[in-house]
């Protein structure tokens, strides 16, 4: 097989390799392993020339991961959709808050959250592979909070798609859950599951894998961040970040504080230092849940039960994507990557390899940032840049503010509009946020979900009543 961006192999080596299409309506490779393309494009310099056009940087960096595989025209179709929905011209603003320390905004679509991003166009894409193939397809996705709100927000009566989203019960935010459960679609089904959003995405991958759904005539896969497609749609940003430095005369390369849960956010942005962004380092900002930054730094990959902090949609103990960062780190070492995977699965603790530790290290840092700490960073931003800011977004502006900015600037990513955390961010600035008009068209509508036990055969009956 010759490689190119738009062939796809699995992270543990043993599925036949497949074309975008394929990636994106499969969600997970059928070994288990992430989907990733077998190589990586090359962006002109150009792609990050000052005052470029949002849909310009996403069709040079996405454009050569579709190749052939959909139909003319779908990608500036998908992306016409997306730019549409979003208010601000740049679609993801950098804002300067002081002397080489910005905030790149990406909660300005339609369910205020970064996700926004890659879900709409995962769900423009989809479309556009089913209507080409014929087929049907049953998504079934697990969130802990922005993920459902934007597949909801994204999938909502879309022909041949149906969506079932599993939810920790009652640790998402309110208003989280109403983005969720008040939309009037009967393709949509939401699960509040009894534990927390790991159980959730165990039920899914249980899902995913059971052979009796698949018999049954509909695709089954994942709008989780470990699909390709979703992955690839997160690239562009940080190629508009680094034009709109450009513009403010700015061409010293970033460094990167990503706000991290699954490390989708920040493996999208390794992927675009990959295709010749100049950035300067990636920095992954967790909470309480540390398991990503225990393994970078200490180099045992451990899971732990998940604790409840603000930063909710970055309660993640076992990021998926971490598997795309081992693969890459190692080489691109299948065998290696599924030794890790399956050891961690088998024993909830694996030691990395002391090659790929350093590896990583030289790709991506990490710091965990704890709740008094967020709190304070909320204030501060309110403060002294007069922002109102999410936990999420303070957990990543505080490991910025820890960064060494002598060589370049820090871009810390903004993932979602304070509004939607108000119970975590009115205490510390002393106000309700005020909600963007995406949220407050909510209103009171009625809400539609059914609470199950986080065992595999409640997640399957629960499906199969739903007709899948
Ligand atoms: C999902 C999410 C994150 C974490 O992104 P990952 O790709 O899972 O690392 C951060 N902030 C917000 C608001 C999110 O919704």
């Amino acid at each position: 097989m010759t490689s190119s961006p738009d062939r796809y192999i699995s992270t543990r080596g043993r599925s036949p390799d497949a074309d975008f299409a394929e990636a994106l309506l499969r969600g997970m490779a059928p070994d288990g392993g992430l989907y990733m393309p077998t190589a990586w494009p090359r962006l002109s310099p150009d792609a990050w020339a000052p005052g470029r056009a949002y849909a310009d940087m996403a069709t040079a960096a996405m454009g050569p991961f579709l190749g052939a595989a959909l139909p003319d025209g779908a990608l500036d179709r998908a992306l016409g959709r997306l730019t549409s929905g979003f208010g601000p011209a740049e679609v993801t603003p950098l804002r300067k808050l002081e002397d080489d320390l910005y905030m790149l905004e990406l909660s300005h679509g339609p369910t205020a959250a970064f996700k926004d991003l890659a879900m709409q166009l995962a769900a423009a894409l989809s479309s556009e592979a089913l209507q080409a193939s014929g087929e049907r397809l049953t998504l079934v996705t697990a969130t802990s909070g922005d993920t459902g709100a934007a597949a909801v927000a994204a999938f909502a009566n879309t022909d041949r798609v149906r969506l079932i989203v599993l939810h920790p019960h009652e640790r998402v935010s309110p208003v989280q859950r109403r983005q969720m459960t008040t939309v009037e679609a009967p393709n949509v089904l939401n699960l509040a599951v009894r534990g927390d959003f790991d159980d959730c995405q165990r039920l899914v991958k249980g899902l995913l894998s059971d052979e009796s759904l698949r018999a049954a005539g509909s695709r089954f896969s994942s709008v989780n961040s470990i699909n390709w497609a979703r992955l690839a749609g997160q690239i562009p940003y940080y190629v508009s970040a680094v034009s709109q430095l450009a513009t403010m005369g700015e061409t010293r390369a970033p460094v990167f504080i990503v706000p991290t849960g699954n490390f989708g956010d920040a493996f999208a942005g390794v992927a675009a230092q990959k295709m010749g962004l100049p950035v300067a380092g990636f920095v992954a900002a967790v909470n309480q849940n540390d398991a990503l930054a225990r393994a970078i730094n200490d180099g045992v990959y451990a899971r732990r039960a998940a604790v409840e902090t603000a930063s909710v949609s970055m309660d993640v103990q076992a990021p998926s994507n971490f598997e795309r960062l081992v693969f890459e780190a190692s080489g691109r070492d299948a065998d290696l990557t599924r030794g890790v995977f399956e050891t961690f699965a088998r024993e909830e603790t694996v030691t990395l390899p002391a090659d790929l530790l350093n590896a990583i290290r030289a790709q991506v840092s990490a710091v965990s940032v704890d709740e008094p700490t967020t709190r304070d960073q909320i204030a501060h931003a309110h403060a002294t840049w007069g922002q109102v800011v999410c936990p999420h977004t303070a957990v990543a502006l505080s490991a910025a503010r820890g960064v060494d900015r002598s060589r370049g600037p820090v871009i810390a990513l903004s993932t979602a509009h304070p509004a939607k955390f108000g119970r975590d961010v009115a205490p510390v600035v002393g106000f309700d946020p005020e909600p963007p008009k995406v949220i407050r068209d909510l209103g009171d509508k009625p809400e539609r979900f059914e609470i199950i036990d986080a065992t595999a055969d409640a997640a399957l009956a629960a499906v199969r009543g739903f007709g899948a």
